[in-house]
């Protein structure tokens, strides 16, 4: 099989940027790698042939032993503040192949995580291990069918090798697809790092990549500022409406594009409570769900600070313009996360209590330790079985107002519940579910996690075959933990 043949069809457009910017670095190969999953249908619409990926010189890229014609393999560079603390960082662990040119004409970048040591390992060994990269295939699978933007998985091989952390662990390499790998912490290593003229080249370089229409804006600088916040307050809204917990959003998992990157500790909240925090790590709860949109606009105030000196030659107007900015982010984010719940409850129109219709239903619901995506699901469907929170006198009060509301709209009660079915997903992906298929991967079997992700792929279809995967897992005394 050549390159031809698969249909890789790499430009390198990042390689041409300031060689400040990234190290070349080629995967380093592994002893016996093995397709464990092939995204078919992203892999179709990258323009690939999903017979030959799956032939013995398809799997070779993936696993980093076969480098395709036209790619031009290297590791970024990139900074960031993790837990509130500068750091230097760059791909440790990631090596991009290339930018593949789908034939619809668009550009995505082919990353392989897990190909081994690279000039920014630091004391880290570059590899993946098996479970945590089928955990980030499934989730961000997950996050894409709920209409979330997000970087893709492609493929998972295991590498036939093994990985110690802890223990002894099955050595993975996925390949991820996003718009790009540009992060708020690529500009500030640009700032720190780079000269000014290279963090011009870096901005310009991304507001033709990714925001073109600011390209002939008077202040184009600032304009992209604008449109980074406005994608991320569109994105954080989204997420906060499934009740996605992202668990580490440091400066350098998050992207100018607006895709959701870096599926280390995150998992979806079940009980509705702000003050969720699933990853090990987050001690005293900086990337509690309640917090994401707080965190979200502090990253931001990252981002605006190495934009400053393109901004304006005076940084204190500079400083001024960035924060107006920056000061847009809350009603950008709080309108777009209104909205997104007037749909969750089957309103068409606005009126000035709906906020306070929400509020009331989700202090309920962290009163009565309601499950989140389950109590919308039955909304939808009125079927308010006797819970805690349903067989409630302050519930029942609470639908009334709601009734009464949607009676105060013109749509028939049948549009605004199939509103709500099309709003309301009835299949997340549960931390005990998602831990039972990579439970079952990691000994090789994989239907557990076949008949999940298909499951997931549907998340609005609120079909009967579904309803086992609704369900909360069994109490336990022991709180769900997740891990980088
Ligand atoms: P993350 O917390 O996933 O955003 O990763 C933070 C940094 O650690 C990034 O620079 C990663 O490339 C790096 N890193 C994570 N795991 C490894 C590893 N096994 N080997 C080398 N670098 C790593
Ligand atoms: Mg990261
Ligand atoms: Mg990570």
């Amino acid at each position: 099989t050549t390159s031809n043949e698969i249909g890789w069809n790499f430009d390198n457009s990042y390689s041409q940027l300031p060689n400040t910017f990234f190290k070349s670095q080629k995967p380093t190969p592994v002893r016996s790698p093995k397709l464990i999953i092939l995204n078919q249908s992203l892999a179709t619409s990258l323009g690939l042939e999903v017979q030959a990926l799956q032939r013995e010189n398809g799997i070779a890229v993936f696993a980093g032993n076969q480098i395709p014609e036209g790619a031009s393999p290297l590791a970024q560079a990139y900074a960031g503040h993790q837990f509130g603390h500068f750091t230097m960082l760059g791909d440790g662990r990631a090596v991009l192949l290339g930018e593949q040119i789908t034939p619809q004409g668009e550009r995505f970048d082919i990353q392989l995580k897990g190909p081994g040591r690279t000039p920014y390992s630091r004391g880290g060994d570059g590899r993946a291990a098996l479970g945590p990269m089928l955990r980030e295939y499934i989730i961000s699978e997950a996050m894409h069918a709920l209409g979330i933007p997000t970087t893709r998985s492609l493929a998972v091989v295991s590498t036939g090798e093994i990985v110690n952390r802890e223990t002894n662990l099955p050595g993975a390499i996925l390949t991820r697809v996003a718009s790009s790998h540009l992060r708020v912490g690529t500009f500030q290593y640009a700032a720190k790092w780079g000269t000014l003229e290279e963090l011009q080249i870096l901005a310009d370089y991304t507001i033709k990549r990714h925001y073109p229409e600011v390209e002939g804006d008077e202040n184009r600088y600032l304009s992209l500022l604008q449109a980074v916040i406005k994608r991320q307050a569109e994105l954080i809204a989204k997420w906060q409406l499934v009740g996605f917990i992202h668990g580490v959003m440091n400066t350098d998992n998050m992207t100018i594009s607006g895709e959701t990157i870096d599926y280390g500790p995150c998992a979806f909240m079940d009980t509705y409570d702000p003050a969720t925090v699933f990853s090990s790590i987050d001690k005293e709860g900086r990337y509690a769900y309640g917090n994401q949109p707080y965190i979200a606009v502090w990253n931001l105030a990252r981002l605006a600070e190495p934009l400053l000196p393109l901004i304006h030659e005076n940084q204190e107007q500079a400083v001024e313009m960035a924060q107006d900015a920056l000061s847009n982010f809350e009603q950008l984010y709080k309108s777009n996360w209104l909205a997104g719940m007037r749909s969750k409850l089957g309103l068409f129109n606005e009126e000035d209590e709906d906020g306070a219709l929400v509020d009331d239903l989700l202090s309920m619901m962290q009163k009565y330790h309601a499950d989140y995506t389950n109590t919308f699901r039955a909304l939808s469907f009125e079927k308010l079985e006797d819970t805690s929170l349903f067989g409630n006198s302050e519930f029942t009060e609470w639908h009334e107002r709601w009734k009464a509301r949607l009676g105060r709209q013109e749509e028939t009660q049948a549009s605004s519940q199939e509103l709500m079915r099309n709003s309301n997903p009835a299949v997340i992906p549960r931390n005990h579910r998602v831990e039972e298929a990579l439970e079952a991967a990691v000994d090789g079997d994989f239907s557990v996690m076949e008949r999940l992700l298909d499951v997931l792929s549907k998340p609005f279809e609120h079909s009967l075959d579904q309803e086992e995967y609704c369900k909360l897992p069994e109490p336990s005394n022991q709180p769900y933990r997740t891990f980088c």
